[in-house]
């Protein structure tokens, strides 16, 4: 636990200046966001601030090979974790730690930000239509953020940002908070869209749509899985439809049944044709086969040419994830009848979903390093941002790395999961507290304008410091 000067009161009461709530914490008791306390008459933060072991792998963190002391400068990395806040801006950050890593002087700059301009992009692999772009996505009954852009396989959803923290009522603060703390801490959290499902999200974990479980996250859309198995089909098939609600495949019509010479087969189906062999809008979307509402495949099917087709046609329909399939062959009329799929046929369904990776809901938290953040690392903020984006300075948060997005400020993400358990808190403005990491050359601090008075060495954090291993992410550097 990390002492800060306390601003005492009568009755011993403290008052707590990390953030603009300023609470009156009676001796005892906690401030409104549980992360400082008042004990004795101190104001104690009341996490102590985590540092991390450098290690090239995960390894459970006493097995690791490791000098027993936490404060080798070549061994561990300061977190922003447990490390306080200041407020008002001007303020140094907490801990401005230096050390010498392989003969540089280095330093790192920890705080735990306050951010009101924050929120999560979240990431849903399912084919399954969850709601309208655009919708509102809603937290016990608060809109908390919207439907934004599909990606490939994934459903995109946008929480959070300033205009649900601050825009709206109180509660929507308060919930669009609550939501990203949880969602940021990897814990699972009930999402619905409005018009569409209701959605379980947990960072890391499988998205439960509607009370389902997704599991196959699927191998490409309509188009791209017929080019991928349309080798594998070749000796076995007249024609093979895959249904997606995007891009719907039809094998024999498609570039890739050309390139293997096969048979023009004169199943049309239904939607606006983009290319030969690739159909647009084939149905609704939902959640029957590959992201449509379509339960029995053959409504798509608009007709079948007397003049191309020709009895006993073999005609597979399988979706994008292989979860559904169904075998035809056309009968003397040139009516599709259901048979026992062949074993080869088989054998390619299971491969698409052999193809599959696990479906996971993704969690990325986003901000926007505001003014407590860069003037606490030096007195003219614009050269901390200008040395983020020369790279002379490495944004981290709570040890993982970030992106940072070009352009102006510094506004990054992070991959919540790379994040030691618990980083993230929140205060009742109401806004996020996240940790963030400033760490260059000493010298190059000093340039910026840095606070070189309050530099203090590792070795000053012996006590209330907590060692974890750090998160394992594959590529980096010990
Ligand atoms: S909410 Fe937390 S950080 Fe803000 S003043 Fe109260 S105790 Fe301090």
């Amino acid at each position: 636990m990390n002492e800060v000067a306390p601003a005492l009161e009568s009755d011993g009461i403290v008052r707590c200046d990390a953030c603009p709530v300023l609470c009156r914490i009676r001796p005892g008791k906690l401030g409104a966001c549980d992360r400082y306390a008042n004990i004795d008459g101190n104001l104690v933060r009341t996490d102590p601030v985590v540092v991390l072991q450098r290690t090239d792998k995960a390894v459970p963190f006493l097995n690791a090979e490791w000098s027993g002391n936490p404060l080798q400068p070549a061994e561990v990395f300061v977190t922003g974790i447990g490390a306080g806040t200041t407020y008002p801006d001007y303020k140094p950050a907490p801990f401005i730690v230096s050390c010498e890593v392989e003969g540089i002087d280095m330093v790192t700059v920890v705080t735990e930000g306050i951010f009101s301009y924050c929120g999560a992009k979240v990431k849903i692999d399912t084919d399954r239509y969850i709601g309208p772009e655009q919708a509102a996505v809603r937290a016990k009954g608060e809109q908390v953020g919207h439907v934004t852009t599909a990606e490939y396989g994934s459903q995109m959803l946008a929480l959070g940002g300033v205009r649900h923290l601050t825009g709206g009522s109180k509660k929507e603060g308060t919930v669009t908070c609550d939501t990203l703390l949880s969602l940021c801490n990897g814990e699972a959290v009930e999402l619905a869209v409005d018009g569409g499902s209701s959605v379980l999200v947990k960072a890391s974990g499988p998205p439960v749509i509607d009370g389902t479980e997704e599991t196959r996250m699927r191998v490409g859309c309509g188009s791209a899985t017929v080019g991928i198995f349309a080798q594998q089909w070749r000796p076995h098939v007249d024609e093979v439809i895959v249904v997606d609600d995007h891009i719907t495949g039809v094998l024999t019509e498609h570039q890739a049944g050309r390139c293997l010479d096969m048979r023009p087969s004169g199943i049309r189906v239904r939607g606006r044709r983009s290319t030969p062999g690739r159909y647009f809008q084939v149905a609704q979307p939902g959640s029957g086969w590959g992201g449509t509402n379509i339960a029995n495949p053959l409504d798509i099917i608009q007709k079948i040419d007397p003049a191309v087709a020709w009895p006993g046609l073999r005609l597979l329909l399988v979706s994008t994830t292989g979860d559904h399939s169904m075998w035809l062959e056309l009968d003397e009329n040139l009516k599709p009848v259901e048979k026992e799929m062949p074993e080869a046929v088989r054998n390619t369904v299971e491969r698409i979903g052999e193809n599959c990776e696990p479906a996971l809901s993704t969690v990325l938290f986003m901000g926007g390093a505001g003014g407590s953040l860069r003037a606490g690392v030096t007195e003219n903020p614009v050269h901390l941002t200008r040395s983020v984006k020369q790279a002379l300075a490495r944004v981290t948060c709570g040890g993982a790395p970030v992106y940072v997005w070009p352009g102006g400020g510094i506004t990054f993400m992070v991959d919540v999961t790379q994040m030691p358990a618990g980083a993230f808190g929140y205060v009742p403005t109401p806004a996020l507290v996240a940790p963030i990491e400033f760490t260059l050359r000493l010298s190059d601090y000093a340039a910026l304008g840095g606070h070189m008075d309050h530099v203090r060495p590792l070795a000053s954090l012996r006590d209330n410091t907590e060692t974890r291993p750090m998160p394992y992410m594959p590529g980096r550097r010990a």
